[in-house]
């Protein structure tokens, strides 16, 4: 397993702390609204990265925050008039039900910030013990001139920085290299904690810190997030973490790239902005959703347009429709096929390699099409019987362990009497006996069944 590393700016072989096993942080969601698109391709991507690894037979520890107090969750709720844990209650059970919908496994660990003040208080505690934060009246500032990496993982330039300037608010770019708030004291109309440190509420960065070495230990395998927080948020987190600790962090840093829309920046003024919700109620399905978002690499910018979605649809359907065939088919009575079994293994032996080279998406998807293209091609010309279906299913299990887009339930059950007839139709045919054939496809077409002769068997369908 070989992956990029942003911190080394290489590909490197992934050598986990402890064999077999993966410990791994990945950014939440900030509660104050619905994510968008933009937020599920890095969450897609994650899911992919984590079941990769359960592929490959690690054991996986996943942990990700919940962001429910920050500068805009606490203006949202302000500005409705009901509390922090009202407003952003609503929005956690709404990112729950969305990464449900895409089918986005569950992590371990979802540690909300507001439940772990005492882990940031303590952190922040040790930071003004080794003299790496200061206080000023109105917050605790973490002084970056005192952390000699500062700016490794993002390779900006700290040469000209001028010592103590500070930035109190938690998102800046790149031109506001500067001291940043750990902890805001009290101000008015904002929720605040009484702490050893005063009162107050947390910054955004030290919550990442205190929740991720809580669960995963002072030093752990690897952290990912989208590109927009390798600074400031996760230099300042290396900043934290190894300041109070005087050891590594993070082993692997993984950054998923941006998601446009038609070319241009996602924005809610240029009425190119969109939830998961709003592409729900278009009307496409969320296999197809997750299939647009998981099958561009996650270092190459993925531009999302309502024709690539179609397409998506359209290649989930095909992936559908292959098994729902194999559903319903009644293959023959044959000897096992050894091309079937060498079809399988070829095509998941590629999947497994794509997914080892820098979790390459586009290989590991077109080595499923390719699957369905030769097994196909084998159906066409009768080259499938009954003992060959279960190790194609279990092909197809396969890849759908990591890509996970087939339907959940399928109408596959007809009643035994209909099965029945079907097996009798076929007993009639190889009698030649046409006529009573004839009689119990018509009867079946009335009860709703449609039968369709293939080469490898008899493949029935409902009608509605
Ligand atoms: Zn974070």
């Amino acid at each position: 397993m070989r992956f990029y590393n942003t911190f080394s700016g290489k590909v490197e072989e992934f050598k986990p702390l402890k064999e077999g096993e993966v410990r791994m942080y990945t950014c939440g969601p900030t509660v104050y609204d619905y994510a968008h698109i933009g937020n599920f391709r890095s969450y897609v991507f994650e899911d992919i990265v984590r079941r990769t690894f359960k592929y490959l037979g690690y054991k996986v520890t996943q942990v990700m925050n919940i962001t429910d107090v920050d500068d805009k969750t606490i203006k949202k709720s302000a500005e409705l008039g009901i509390s922090l844990k009202e407003y952003t209650e609503k929005y956690t059970q709404a990112f729950f039900e969305d990464i449900d919908t895409l089918r986005i496994e569950r992590a371990e660990v979802y540690p909300k910030a507001t439940e772990h003040i005492n882990e940031m208080v303590e952190l922040i505690k040790k930071l003004l013990d080794k003299g790496y934060a200061y206080v000023k009246e109105d917050a605790i500032y973490y002084d970056i001139s005192k952390f000699k990496n500062y700016g490794a993982l993002s390779k900006i330039d700290v040469k000209n920085l001028k010592k103590g300037v500070r930035i109190q608010v938690d998102e800046y770019d790149k031109d506001n290299v500067q001291d940043f708030a750990l902890w805001k004291f009290k101000r008015e109309g904002e929720p605040f904690w009484k702490t050893e440190i005063g009162e107050g509420r947390p910054g955004w960065h030290i919550e990442c810190s205190a929740m991720s070495m809580k669960y995963l230990g002072e030093t752990f395998d690897i952290h990912m997030g989208g590109v927009d927080n390798i600074f400031p948020h996760h230099e300042n987190e290396i900043a934290q973490s190894e300041g109070a600790t005087g050891k590594k962090f993070v082993n692997y840093w993984i950054h998923i790239h941006h998601l446009i829309v038609n070319g241009e920046k996602m924005s809610k003024s240029k009425g190119n902005f969109y939830t998961l919700r709003d592409l729900l109620r278009i009307g496409y399905k969320p296999e197809a959703i997750r299939f647009l978002l998981l099958s561009t690499h996650y270092r190459k910018t993925l531009n999302f347009t309502m024709d690539a979605l179609k397409q998506a649809t359209k290649n989930v359907e095909r992936v559908y429709n292959f098994y729902y065939d194999l559903k319903t088919t009644v293959f023959k009575e044959k000897e096992e096929n050894i091309e079937v079994k060498k079809i399988t293994d070829e095509s998941l032996s590629k999947f497994k390699e794509a997914l080892e080279d820098d979790f390459n998406v586009s290989v590991a998807v077109s080595s499923l099409f390719e699957f369905i293209k030769q097994i196909n091609k084998l159906q066409n010309s009768g080259g499938i019987g009954r003992a060959d279906v279960n190790k194609i299913l279990e092909g197809l299990n396969n890849f759908n362990k990591v890509f996970d887009i087939l339907p959940k339930k399928l109408d596959t059950d007809i009643e035994e009497e209909y099965y029945n007839l079907i097996k009798e139709r076929e007993k009639a045919r190889k009698e030649k006996n046409y006529k009573r054939a004839d009689e119990i496809r018509d009867l079946l077409k009335e009860k709703g069944i449609i039968l369709e002769d293939t080469p490898s068997g008899v493949r029935w369908k409902k009608s509605y």
